[in-house]
């Protein structure tokens, strides 16, 4: 039987037997933690040819690496206008160049020959919950033009006729963009650091380092590791080695859960075979194993079970795509990211030797795979393309009051943003239902042999402007004459 994405195997899931640090180790580079940020360092550096150790608390991908959805795209959780304004077009661009080649970077090990079971596919298609053409276009525009990234637009019915719902309107299509099954991914990426000759030790919690000399010591409970350089990638556990970098980082647990078989009626009603996602970041769902929906959508800024969360997806998926009826929920997971203030992640250089890679946000694929060739190639190569990093400092996220105003923010954006699609699908119904009326009305007057009055206008409209007669000795101008409504009435012949 293939593997498939609710079959996550149990030695995968954390419950085969773990390597322990309990011995004195020496190493070029000591990572901490093993999520996706620490295994993408530790897989390239290890490719470099640096010895390598990664000390995991807990195990692989225990976290939100471990229960992702497996979506790549380019970019960042910063929308690129506000990355432009930030730090200007050219090194917005070489930020966006990179952010492609960690995409390129998960393409190339998430291949069924490195990773059986992986199941990588192409396509994602970004919708819209409000009608948005226009901001479409000039977006389209600089993706392919300007950030050279195969796009394509999509008017509402293509959407539609992909999306059986009217709650979404245009689509950005990525064909370059791609889904693997997230959950196998990081489990693969350890394989292939192990592989190439590093050394990874679960269960083993960093307690505390001391990065002052040119060999760092990194304390654990049960034994010690010199190494020249330390990756801090625990992302928001990262705790006691150095709380103030956790303290810059918004947690926020999103959850995530797969559906029973719902069988042919969902081949109906959803064609698209990709990754879809709304534009607000609300949504985010694929068909798996053929006939279930993989959805993640609700979010909180504490730790909950997920399992109470199925309910509300399953409510979630209703309301998008009613017509599948009641779906049953087979499995519900989650995890924490670490949102930062200014919406990038954090990748750089503290001091000699002492590296971060976390803040990887709800967008972890690409960006903790171009950290990962950033910070081992700045290591081994002396590469310092990591300094256009250098403007998005660390920045203090607020502790547990910055948590409430970061909920009370996410609740009022999700809000407003489904407060904008409601209003977007009320003008377009009102549209719709004008038409109509005016087909009637049409339809009426053409059996009653009577001509339509004129139409009404619209109440935000202006009204429309007389022409004055010139003053005396002053040219009318030429161009088109605004009729006047009384002129109007007299040619319809409806007075
Ligand atoms: C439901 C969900 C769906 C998502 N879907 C997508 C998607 O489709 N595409 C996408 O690009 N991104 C997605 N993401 C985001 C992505 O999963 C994250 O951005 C990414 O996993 C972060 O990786 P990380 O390595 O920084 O952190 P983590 O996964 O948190 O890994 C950090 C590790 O460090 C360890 N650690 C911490 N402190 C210590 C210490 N002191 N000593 C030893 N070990 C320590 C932890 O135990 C942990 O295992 C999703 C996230 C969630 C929750």
């Amino acid at each position: 039987m293939s593997e498939t994405f609710t079959s996550v195997p149990q030695e995968e899931a954390g419950f085969r037997e773990r390597t322990r640090l309990s011995f004195e180790l020496d190493a070029d580079i000591c990572v901490i933690g093993a999520g996706l940020a620490g295994l993408s360092i530790a897989l390239e550096a290890a490719r470099l040819g640096a010895s390598v150790a990664v000390l995991e608390g807990r195990h692989i991908g225990w976290n939100a690496s471990g229960n992702q959805l497996g979506t790549v795209m380019p970019g960042f959780a910063l929308p690129l206008t506000e990355l432009i304004e930030r730090i200007g077009y050219e090194d917005a661009r070489e930020l966006w160049t990179l952010s492609k080649e960690g995409a390129e970077f998960v393409r190339a090990n998430a291949t069924e020959e490195n990773m059986p079971g992986i199941t990588p596919s192409d396509g994602v298609l970004e919708v819209s919950n409000v009608d948005t053409g226009d901001r479409l276009i000039s977006r389209l525009q600089m993706l392919h033009e300007d950030f050279d990234t195969d796009v394509e637009g999509w008017q509402v019915d293509r959407v539609r006729d992909v999306l059986k719902t009217p709650r979404y309107f245009h689509g950005i299509y990525y064909p370059r963009a791609f889904q693997i099954d997230g959950r196998k991914y990081v489990h693969g990426l350890a394989a292939l650091a192990k592989r190439a000759g590093a050394r990874i030790f679960e269960d083993t919690p960093v307690v505390s380092i001391d990065s002052s000399g040119v060999r760092k010591r990194i304390v654990t409970p049960s034994a010690r590791l010199r190494a020249s350089h330390i990756v801090l990638a625990g992302n928001i556990h990262l705790g006691a080695p150095l709380r103030r970098l956790s303290e810059t980082l918004l947690p926020v647990w999103r959850y995530a859960a797969v559906t029973e078989p719902l069988g042919e009626r969902l081949a109906e009603i959803i064609t698209f075979r990709g990754s879809v996602t709304d534009s607000d970041g609300i949504d985010h769902f694929r068909i798996v194993d053929g006939d279930r929906l993989m959805w993640a959508s609700p979010e909180t800024t504490w730790d909950a079970r997920p399992h109470r969360f199925a309910s509300a997806i399953a409510r979630r998926i209703a309301t998008i795509f009613p017509q599948l009826g009641k779906v049953a929920i087979s499995d519900v997971f989650g995890g924490a990211v670490g949102l930062t203030v200014h919406g990038m992640p954090q990748i750089g250089q503290l001091r000699r030797g002492l590296w971060v890679a976390s803040g990887f946000g709800r967008q972890g694929l690409n960006t903790s795979a171009m950290a990962g060739q950033l910070i081992a190639r700045s290591i081994l190569w002396g590469d310092e393309r990591w300094r256009l990093f250098s403007p998005f400092e660390l920045v203090w996220a607020g502790g547990a009051t910055g948590r409430v105003a970061g909920h009370l923010i996410g609740m009022w954006g999700r809000g407003s943003s489904a407060a904008a699609g409601a209003l977007a699908r009320y003008r377009e119904g009102a549209r719709v239902r004008e038409r109509v009326r005016e087909a009637r009305l049409a339809e009426a007057n053409r059996q009653a042999g009577t001509r339509p009055p004129p139409r009404r206008r619209p109440p935000s409209a202006p009204p429309p402007v007389r022409p004055q007669p010139p003053a005396p000795g002053e040219a009318r101008e030429s161009g088109p004459v605004v009729p006047s409504q009384e002129s109007e009435k007299l040619r319809d012949g409806s007075v």
